[in-house]
């Protein structure tokens, strides 16, 4: 065990932990990361987002499965199961305000040994991605991964809110204003020549070139 004192097993440093003795021993985990903490997610966050400390809940489970090897011979496969639950703010691309986005992943993963085994296998089964496994596993990274591999290819609102919806009911206030100030004028003036009846006047001829 390379538990540290003090710590309970179970609550391993997800920074730091021996992926193949997780999966082995079957063990369990979970835990809370901030996006504040990831920093190529924070990258994602808009600047005038609401909060960039939301949070995801994450669970992981170790287990093996019995597969045949290369020499011959059925040998237990390391397999870790991760699920990442929470959310983001994101920026909508269509309205360009910022939204929350949820994060939902179950992921599947078999655990080889090195970079050239997780190349050479199979990518027939598209349900189980292979990750390379260490004794010095930061899981924290995967996750991370994993969130940006489940970032919309174009992230946006369902619906998007109304444009400018404050902007164009205050407008429309503004108008309405002004058009109570002229009724206003109207009623407060009734002496003000209206110029339409002063032409009207011209065109019956009369005295209207002596005017001048
Ligand atoms: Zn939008």
């Amino acid at each position: 065990m390379t538990q540290h004192p003090g710590k309970p097993a179970g609550l391993a440093d997800p920074h730091d932990l021996d992926l193949f003795e997780f999966a082995r021993s079957g063990r369990q985990a979970a835990g809370l990361v901030r996006v504040s903490q990831l920093p190529r997610m924070l990258n994602e966050v808009p600047a005038e987002a609401p909060e960039r400390e939301s949070a995801f809940t994450w669970q992981a489970e170790g287990t093996t499965q019995p597969e045949l090897q290369d020499d011959g011979t059925e040998g237990p496969q390391p397999y870790l199961r991760l699920a990442i639950h929470g959310s983001a703010w994101l920026e909508c691309q269509r309205c360009l305000a910022p939204y929350s986005q949820a994060f939902n992943v179950d992921a599947i993963y078999r655990i080889v040994n090195t970079e050239a085994e997780a190349e050479e296998f199979p990518l027939d089964e598209d349900e189980v991605d292979v990750i390379v496994g260490s004794a010095h596993f930061d899981l924290v990274d995967l996750i991370e991964e994993e969130l940006l591999l489940n970032l919309p290819l174009v992230p946006k609102h369902e619906v998007c809110p109304e444009v400018h919806e404050s902007l164009v009911s205050g407008a429309a206030g503004e108008e309405g204003d002004e058009a109570a100030e002229d009724e206003a004028e109207e009623g407060g003036e009734p002496a003000r020549p209206n110029p339409f009846a002063a032409l009207e006047a011209l065109k019956k001829g009369g005295s209207g070139g002596e005017k001048h």
